[in-house]
């Protein structure tokens, strides 16, 4: 019998984040600036003119055992303790890790909700107004909301579980909290997209990729100057990395969904098993266009305008 070292088993567990260049930047001093803030998961805010729009918000963050055995619901506390104003949510596919607490901050700020049926019936049944739900169809159509123009395109989830999407099909009627996972079907999976305007004439876009795949020719003719790019599952999508870089000609690559998201906010961040974002940061930088990228850690910020 031989002993599997402790350190390789570790290793396997939480893929170490040893040499990962984190970019450290403080909140900026007031909410005029265009920035983003990393949320864990596939989590952002982005903010401008004073206006706060959350990317697949994900806080309520429960244990692996309630993943796994429980029934889950959204948890309002923790959720608000990192919000402190939401005008609108946008959300790519209904995975629980991504659109759960979207009702959150609907229903305590009276956010808007941008995102496919399969979302927007999921909120309905936690009891958001009809007057705040949009849907993303992946046809382009724009939604403004204050300073951002917010679109989608059809895309396709990840087939990370032994070659299958979880949880797979729509999310066709209502349902009540606490759920099993399985309750909070993929739905139809989007890139959603956001266009802004920092100076006269000049536009920036920014493209969040919530799950790591694509179908090239759903993203033919939008370019993205930011992309918020998934990295766990992206083994199990043929060159992910490099298509999507391909598709979307970022200048700038914010990594996502590669912590523990079912570990606190305030614990210390782990990688998830078999994610490899040193390797994802390996493949960015041998594409051609080398765009930069930008590891935020837990709840950190970037100045887009500095940084494009
Ligand atoms: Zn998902």
């Amino acid at each position: 019998m031989q002993l599997v070292p402790r350190r390789t088993l570790q290793q396997r567990l939480s893929p170490s984040l040893d040499g990962v260049p984190f970019h450290r930047e403080p909140r900026p001093g007031d909410d005029q600036q265009l920035a983003l803030q990393w949320l864990g998961t596939a989590g952002f805010r982005l903010q401008f003119q004073g206006k706060h729009l959350w990317l697949d918000p994900h806080m309520s963050r429960h244990s692996l055992a309630e993943l796994a055995f429980g029934r889950i619901a959204p948890v309002p506390a923790r959720v608000l303790a990192q919000v402190d104003a939401a005008d609108g949510v946008l959300v790519g596919h209904s995975h629980f890790d991504h659109a759960m607490d979207a009702p959150v901050l609907a229903n305590h700020f009276g956010a808007q909700v941008y995102g496919a049926e399969d979302t927007l019936t999921y909120c309905r049944g936690l009891g958001v107004p009809e007057a705040q739900l949009h849907l993303l169809a992946g046809d382009d159509a724009v939604h403004t909301l204050g300073p951002f123009a917010i679109g989608a395109r059809r895309s396709t989830h990840s087939p990370f579980a032994l070659g299958r999407v979880p949880y797979p099909g729509h999310i066709t009627k209502p349902f009540q909290v606490p759920a099993r996972t399985s309750a909070w079907r993929v739905g139809q999976t989007l890139i959603p997209h956001v266009t802004l305007e920092p100076a006269p004439g000049r536009r920036v876009t920014v493209a969040h990729v919530g799950s790591a795949a694509l179908i090239d020719a759903e993203l033919r003719g939008l370019r993205a100057d930011v992309v918020l790019a998934c990295t766990i599952g992206r083994h199990a999508t043929a060159n992910f990395t490099h298509r999507l870089l391909d598709a979307l000609s970022p200048k700038l690559v914010v990594p996502c969904h590669w912590d523990q998201f079912w570990r606190p906010i305030d614990a210390p961040v782990r990688q998830i098993p078999s994610n490899d974002l040193a390797g994802f940061l390996q493949e960015v930088a041998a594409h051609p266009s080398a765009p930069r990228v930008r590891v935020l850690p837990m709840l950190g910020w970037i100045s887009l305008a500095d940084a494009l």
